[in-house]
């Protein structure tokens, strides 16, 4: 059996990348698996652990981390996050696709590990900075104080995107993830031929 894929979507926090991996995970040609992450945000309003994240404590994500049980990390604004490496490894060993929906330093710690064969890496970006700023806002998760500094790290963020296979524009969701569905399909078919 083929080893499945690993689809890495990346992108400031912000630009929708949520909103597209559900579409993303409703579409069924491309058969998607997400990774859920290890985090020590707290939940927010209507996420629930183990679907959305597992929350954990500082303690047990350092403790995850010195065991090597992560196949990448980073901290994002005063938390950590993490992608729990077995889960990861034994779905692609069953064949299936998996999607990680990660910032850009842990994104880039998988792309440097990986072979391109194994992964493709998707970097979404906004219409411009100041959608951004809008949808930040507009989410009203966030204290002012952390909007600010979600900001200021998108926008070094943006500047990294030469380091992924594809950039798509998030102008709507639907369109985003259309386009995100024809590159992971065509990469499939690609893999099937060769
Ligand atoms: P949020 O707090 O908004 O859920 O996530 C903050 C940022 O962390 C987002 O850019 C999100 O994509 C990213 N993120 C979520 N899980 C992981 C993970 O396992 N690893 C890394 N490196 N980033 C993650």
């Amino acid at each position: 059996m083929k080893k499945g894929l690993l689809i890495i979507l990346s992108g400031p926090s912000g630009v929708g990348k949520g909103t597209i991996r559900e579409y993303l995970m409703k579409d069924d040609t491309v058969n998607l698996k997400y990774s859920i992450s290890m985090t020590t945000r707290s939940p927010r309003e209507g996420e629930v652990n183990g679907r959305d994240y597992f929350f954990v404590t500082h303690e047990e994500f350092l403790d995850a981390l010195k065991n090597h049980k992560l196949l990448e990390h980073a901290k994002f604004v005063d938390n950590y996050y993490g992608t729990p490496k077995d889960y990861v490894e034994k779905l692609r060993n069953e064949g299936k696709n998996i999607l990680l929906e990660i910032e850009t330093k842990g994104a880039k710690q998988v792309i440097d590990k990986m072979h391109s064969d194994d992964e493709i890496s998707i970097f979404l970006v906004p219409p411009s900075l100041e959608e951004l700023e809008k949808r930040i806002r507009g989410r009203k998760t966030e204290s002012d104080e952390v909007i600010k500094k979600r900001l200021a790290k998108a926008k070094r963020e943006l500047k990294k995107e030469v380091l992924y296979d594809y950039v798509v524009v998030n102008d709507t969701p639907k369109n985003a993830a259309e386009r995100i569905i024809q590159i992971i399909q065509s990469r499939l078919k690609k893999n099937e031929i060769n």
